[in-house]
């Protein structure tokens, strides 16, 4: 058996269940063994009723009575009161009528379930459980995996089992020595225990040895890129040719640490040397005039450029931006996505080759064989952290040994990002542009939606635009995560709402890209007053006319996320507002949202997230955005990270291989090599 070996392997397994979990990203065994829960649960102590709150899994024992089949069509509630000393409260189980067989009535039983609040709180599809299960479940913590329709975390658990069976101590690729001095967890349990913790301190011991193998197959991986791009001098010398002309042009003037950035690339360029350089910034900041800048020295000087963006919605505005900035310097832009087709892309495609185009933006296209430049001489990717160390080097090598720049919005510090992008070089953009007027946020809850719909209503009437960024769909074992059925529907409910004419359009991942594209134009050109959509306008997006986001449920958002989905708005000249409608009337996820309204500062924002959270709390809330890591948080994690970027430095070539090679080959070949580039 080899852990590459195709899930279909796995006892249990047949080709149906195989296309489901080929569906969760899942091909291989090692693929599922490192398919991390999401989070845990842990059943609680037995709740009276009078003491319920809304918003909680809650466990009570209590009596119940005789049910009522309630019947819609093809749909049934099935409702039943009960009681315990305390009090009475109604349990709803949808569609499943057969519970009511299961029943006891006026025998104490223990339910487990949510508990919402709909006239009055009650109990919603709740677990009923005996009291031996509900004892046994109470001492251990339940991993929750992300599903998808049609398979359980019960059957990814005992899939995980069968595979576990088949590993030994031996998988293990790090030496004895480095294992004891530093306290890590063998691999072999680490494993067991992420999927099947016995108790939350070897969890996180488990935990911290995977964030351990992430952060240091990860470091061996660049380090290996690092010896191939060792730095040249005398380089492609290129002349200052009319750019600080070009930059007086400009509509704004540069802030001082666009200037100073600037300055950073265009002494390297100019002076020969090769450029290989993060630019890093926070939303807003305004990265792209920087990309632009370099592109445009190098069509002065003969060469051309690429840029290379994510998302296929983000391409077109670069690329508008570009044509339009640069029409009347000579310099040629084009775009070349999965969505230029037909003649046009062999047009494209032509104009690449015969170099009548100097700057070609696109997505991942621009690495695809057919495309063949002419004097590729500089290589840009925007929003670095979608892309994998791969990507970035598949198109580097479009190029004879281009100048590189990386474009990146995830806030972190100099210290961690000299580890993390350790084959680059730094520049910050850490000021945002002035005339901005900083954006108003909000924290408010369910009392306060009337309100912010007419706040909106009112915004879209003096001409502006807004977001709405729909709840998330939590994956449940009991319905399936529909992101495009919630914006749908979301939408629907909006157009009832506001009687007159507003045109609302929605957005969501799972569209054609021709019709986000469509949706994306139509919004830019502000022929869409209100855009509701999932957090797929989260990458880059620029269209200073809307000034109103209102992010539902946002408290089951990571800060992060939600710092840079507020980075849409507050970009044009005009006051914006960002409103976090929460669902919880908890204290503590309140308190979270409130860092938000203090700070408009990324980096802070996500180092008092990891406070408040407090370093056990890893699990349950989402950062999406990040660099790509499956497990580790590079700001909660700082010091694992640092760890291991320090025993790399103390051990020998010779060890470093056989940890890489080693540890690759039970993580799966494409660990950590751009596996999972992120293409909406
Ligand atoms: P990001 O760093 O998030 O990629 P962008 O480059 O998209 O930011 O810039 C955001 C907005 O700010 C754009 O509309 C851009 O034209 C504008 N902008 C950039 N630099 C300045 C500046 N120095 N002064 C005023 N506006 C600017
Ligand atoms: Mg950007």
């Amino acid at each position: 058996m080899s852990l590459s070996d195709d899930v279909i392997k796995i006892k249990g397994v047949g080709s149906k269940t195989r296309t489901l979990l080929n569906k969760l990203g899942i091909f291989t065994k090692n693929d599922l063994l490192r398919y991390f829960p999401r989070n845990y649960d842990k059943y609680g102590d037995i709740l009276p009723i009078n003491n319920l709150e809304e918003g909680i899994s809650a466990v009570i024992q209590a009596k119940p009575s005789y049910p009522k089949l309630k019947k819609m069509g093809n749909k049934s509630i099935l409702i039943c009161e009960v009681a315990d000393d305390t009090g009475k409260i109604d349990i709803n189980w949808f569609n499943q009528p057969f519970i009511k067989t299961k029943l006891r009535i006026g025998v104490p039983t223990i339910f487990r379930g949510r508990i919402i609040k709909k006239s009055g709180l009650r109990v919603i599809q709740p677990e009923i459980l005996t009291m031996e299960e509900y004892l046994r479940k109470k001492s251990t913590l339940q991993p929750i995996y992300a599903l998808t329709h049609g398979i359980t975390s019960n059957s990814i658990r005992k899939f995980i089992k069968n595979v576990l069976t088949e590993i030994t101590a031996d998988i293990d690729f790090l030496p004895v020595e480095i294992r004891q001095n530093y306290s890590l967890e063998t691999l072999f349990n680490a494993i067991n225990e992420i999927h099947f913790p016995q108790s939350y301190e070897t969890l996180l011991s488990a935990r911290r040895r995977l964030v351990f193998d992430e952060f240091f197959l990860f470091i061996l991986n660049i380090d290996s890129l690092k010896k191939k791009s060792v730095r040249k001098s005398n380089y492609r010398i290129m002349h200052d040719s009319l750019i600080d002309e070009f930059i007086k042009n400009l509509p704004f003037n540069l802030t001082n640490a666009q200037r100073r950035v600037w300055s950073e690339i265009e002494n390297d360029l100019l002076n020969g040397i090769r450029l290989n350089r993060l630019v890093q910034g926070d939303v807003g900041s305004g990265k792209t005039v920087i990309a632009m800048l370099s592109c445009v020295l190098m069509a002065k000087n003969g060469y051309q450029s690429s840029l290379m963006v994510p998302t296929e919605v983000l391409a077109r505005q670069h690329y508008t931006i570009f044509k339009e900035t640069l029409k009347n310097y000579g310099i040629n832009t084009v775009l070349l996505t999965g969505s230029v087709r037909g003649r046009e892309r062999k047009e494209v495609l032509e104009k690449i080759k015969n170099h009548n185009a100097d700057i070609i933006i696109g997505t991942h296209a621009l690495i695809q064989e057919k495309v063949i430049y002419d004097n590729l001489a500089l290589v840009i990717t925007d929003e670095q952290h979608r892309f994998g160390v791969k990507q970035r080097e598949k198109l580097s090598q479009k190029g004879d040994e281009p100048h590189t720049i990386v474009m990146s919005a995830t806030p972190i510090p100099r210290t961690l990002a000299v580890i993390l992008y350790g084959d680059l070089d730094i520049s910050i953009v850490d000021e945002l542009p002035k005339e901005r007027l900083p954006i108003k946020n909000c924290v408010v809850g369910e009392e306060y939606r009337k309100t912010a719909y007419n706040f909106i209503f009112t915004e879209v009437k003096n001409g502006h635009q807004a977001y709405i960024i729909c709840p998330l769909i939590e994956e449940r074992e009991d319905s399936e995560s529909d992101e495009r059925s919630a914006v749908i529907e979301y939408s629907k409910d909006l157009s009832k709402i506001f009687k007159e004419k507003i045109n609302i359009k929605y957005l969501h991942g799972k569209m054609k890209n021709d019709e986000k594209n469509a949706i994306m134009r139509e919004f830019a050109e502000g022929n869409i007053d209100i855009l509701v959509s999932t957090t797929v306008v989260e990458v880059g997006i620029n269209v200073p006319n809307a000034t109103v986001m209102m992010i539902e449920n946002a408290e089951n958002f990571g800060l992060s996320t939600l710092h840079q989905l507020r980075g849409r708005i507050g970009r044009g000249k005009a006051q914006s507002y960002c409103i976090f409608m929460s669902g919880t009337s908890s204290k503590i996820s309140r308190e979270r949202l409130n860092i938000l309204t203090s700070s408009n500062n990324g980096f802070e924002i996500a180092e008092k997230d990891m406070k408040l959270r407090g370093p056990g709390d890893v699990f349950g809330i989402r950062q999406s955005g990040e660099l790509d890591f499956r497990i580790s948080d590079i700001i909660g994690d700082a010091d694992v990270l640092k760890l291991a970027s320090e025993i790399i430095k103390s051990i020998s070539d010779k060890s470093k291989n056989e940890c890489y090679h080693k540890g690759k080959l039970f993580y799966g070949m494409n660990f950590y090599e751009g596996e999972k580039a992120v293409t909406l």
